[in-house]
């Protein structure tokens, strides 16, 4: 296991946390939120760190829900389709 890469102070792979400075994902938590919708989906989860706490993102979670699947419709299938009998 030789790692000859040399270390530029940061990596790339392990986010730090701007505000105690500790890195790492495992340090990084995700937490839903205690307020539910009405299907028991989380309206959001907030990315914090759990050394000091810092919040790194809060992620709408209902946004997902609310949106749909894109619509695609191609004109020439449609047309031929419903044109050709
Ligand atoms: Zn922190």
């Amino acid at each position: 296991m030789a790692d000859d890469r040399p270390l530029r102070g940061e990596r790339r792979s392990e986010p730090r946390c701007p505000d105690c400075g500790v890195t790492g994902m495992e340090h990084i938590i995700s937490r839903e939120s205690i307020e539910r919708s009405r299907a028991r989906q989380p309206w959001f989860s907030v990315v914090h760190c759990d050394a000091c706490g810092h919040v790194y993102d809060v992620i709408s979670k209902h946004v997902f829900t609310i949106e749909a699947p894109p619509r695609f419709t191609l004109p020439r299938q449609s047309e031929s389709s419903s044109g050709e009998r």
